[in-house]
């Protein structure tokens, strides 16, 4: 069933075995394990369920409605673009569907760092099987690579680097290029195709377009949630609550710790909101002057250079390095320069290709409680702007060696070089907010997952360590960042915590 905050009367009141805030592929994921073990949920989704035929791959219609912020959100500094998705599915409806097992040197890590014992390779990988097995993932076939992954393939091999395509959640995917605007064909297996309905066919409930504002407790057990149903404008209609035996939380890692902050829960360890990881990422550009690159059209990411990634290479700079294209009006609010110079970027705009740095970064930020709103601190730490320093020098050297004629990085100051000798410019270069525009697409780690209360937010359940009954499940519970893109990851540990709460909780009482 699905209940709309758009029409729903206001006051209204839901009851469930358990209550899921967020329905990206933390929230979906879980919703779907519980409803079919027979569990009684209610999905609560602040966002709209937008089906494909909304789909209008316009720029402007469609980061308004599927964007927290219009994609226009940063951090408090200004210094970092902050994209998250605001929809049914969450950031899974706009991603560009790459998908990474969470890597063996990651688990054992995790293992040793934080105790999280269970996540062994051997245990997860049926888990990512069956991630897989619903998402459809499929490794892309380099035929189908566009023309500027396709450049940065030949650089990598050029220079004898480890690189690859990606694993991707496609069905039939045609390549159209509007990932990050939503999936007009239904191609991309999003959580909104894949869990939410496996959920709902399992009888769950799911309440859109309805915000929680509030866990609510009582001593160490939490009873629901109330909120905010909001009209087409998204301007408040009236109050809703659900209650419930079980409470996940799932509004990814921004969300959920303002939510639980906010409500006032209760953190042995006080690291709620602490660790907050976005993979700083910045776009390195070749310039290939006499070919149309068009880094918009086709699957916009589809190759990764990964020799220089510590997770799956043990390589100590620990960035990927990955083909990607924008359309305009995102690549606007990326670029810096104004006037003349964004003028100019724009002529070249076809003749441009792009790879995205995504950088493991070491020293995270934080989320904090606004007025109203979560406040985003992320500023790059100096040891972490070293190795993106070093990231953007051999992903403009793979550019070189494609055959681009320079290679351009995103510094507020015009920063270009024509060979490898010309890197030394980036010795007169800051990495600091207004210096370089730099990206998160992936917000993890702020609800920390491990096995001691007074390390970690979560227990390796994921259940908040002074509550019998409350959950987190999406990429806030991630220990450290992945140093891959993280999709998989949130499905898996949500599958985690989804059997965590079947072992801890018992169906249609109190645990
Ligand atoms: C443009 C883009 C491209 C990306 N590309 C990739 C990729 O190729 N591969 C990859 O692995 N990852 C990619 N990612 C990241 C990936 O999509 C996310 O890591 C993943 O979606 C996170 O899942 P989540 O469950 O933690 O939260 P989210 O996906 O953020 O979902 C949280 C949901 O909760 C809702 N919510 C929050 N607070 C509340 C509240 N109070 N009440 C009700 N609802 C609430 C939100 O509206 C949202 O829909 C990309 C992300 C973006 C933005």
């Amino acid at each position: 069933m699905r209940i709309s905050g758009i029409d729903a009367q206001p006051g209204l009141a839901l009851s469930a075995d358990v209550v899921v805030v967020g329905t990206g592929p933390g929230g979906a994921s879980v919703a779907a394990k519980l409803a079919r073990a027979g569990r009684t949920v209610v999905m609560v989704e602040a966002g709209s369920l937008v089906p494909a035929s909304e789909m209008t791959q316009r720029e402007s219609e469609m980061m308004r409605k599927l964007y927290y912020e219009g994609g226009l959100r940063t951090s408090e500094n200004g210094g970092m673009g902050v994209l998250h998705g605001r929809a049914v599915g969450g950031s899974s409806v706009v991603n560009y569907l790459d998908c990474f097992r969470t890597p063996p040197r990651l688990l054992r890590d995790w293992q040793r760092r934080f105790g999280l014992d269970e996540l062994t390779p051997e245990k997860m990988a049926p888990r990512f099987e069956a991630i897989e097995d619903v998402l459809h993932v499929r490794k892309l076939d380099p035929a189908n690579l566009n023309k500027n992954n396709d450049k940065l393939r030949i650089g990598t091999e050029r220079l004898g680097w480890k690189g690859d395509t990606f694993h991707r959640n496609a069905y039939q995917c045609y390549g159209s290029g509007f990932c990050d605007l939503g999936c007009s064909y239904n191609a991309k297996q999003s959580a909104a195709i894949t869990y939410v309905p496996l959920a709902t066919q399992h009888g769950a409930t799911l309440l859109t377009e309805a915000r929680v504002d509030r866990v609510e407790t009582t001593g160490s057990r939490a009873s629901g949630v109330k909120g905010t149903l909001l009209g087409a404008d998204r301007q408040p209609r009236g109050e809703f609550r659900v209650t419930a035996d079980v409470v996940v939380v799932s509004g990814g890692a921004i969300h959920t710790p303002y939510l639980l902050l906010s409500s006032g829960i209760d953190d042995p360890s006080g690291q709620l909101g602490e660790n907050f990881y976005t993979h700083p990422g910045t776009p390195i550009v070749g310039y290939f002057p006499d070919e149309r690159i068009a880094n918009y059209e086709g699957i916009k990411q589809g190759y990764y250079i990964g020799e220089f990634s510590w997770v799956l290479h043990e390589h100590p700079m620990d960035v990927l390095i990955e083909g990607i294209g924008a359309p305009p009006a995102l690549t606007s609010s990326i670029l810096p320069g104004l006037g003349a110079q964004r003028q100019d970027d724009f002529r070249r705009y076809n003749h441009y290709a792009a790879a995205g740095l995504l950088l493991r970064d070491y020293v995270p930020g934080r989320i904090r409680v606004g007025k109203g709103r979560p406040l985003i601190e992320a500023t790059l730490a100096p040891s972490d702007a070293q190795r993106l320093r070093q990231s953007a020098e051999r992903a403009a050297e793979a550019w070189l060696a494609a055959g681009a004629t320079m290679a351009l990085t995103a510094h507020n100051k015009l920063t270009y070089f024509r060979s490898t000798r010309d890197f030394r410019k980036l010795d007169d270069v800051g990495w600091g907010p207004g210096e370089i525009a730099l990206v998160c697409f992936h917000q993890m780690g702020t609800a920390r997952m491990g096995s001691r209360r007074d390390r970690s937010v979560v227990s390796p359940t994921g259940r908040m360590w002074a509550y019998e009954n409350l959950y987190v499940a999406d990429a806030s519970v991630f220990p450290t960042s992945t140093g891959v893109n993280p999709q998989e990851t949130v499905y898996a540990l949500a599958d985690v915590v989804g059997d965590g709460i079947l072992d801890e909780t018992r169906s249609g009482a109190s645990p």
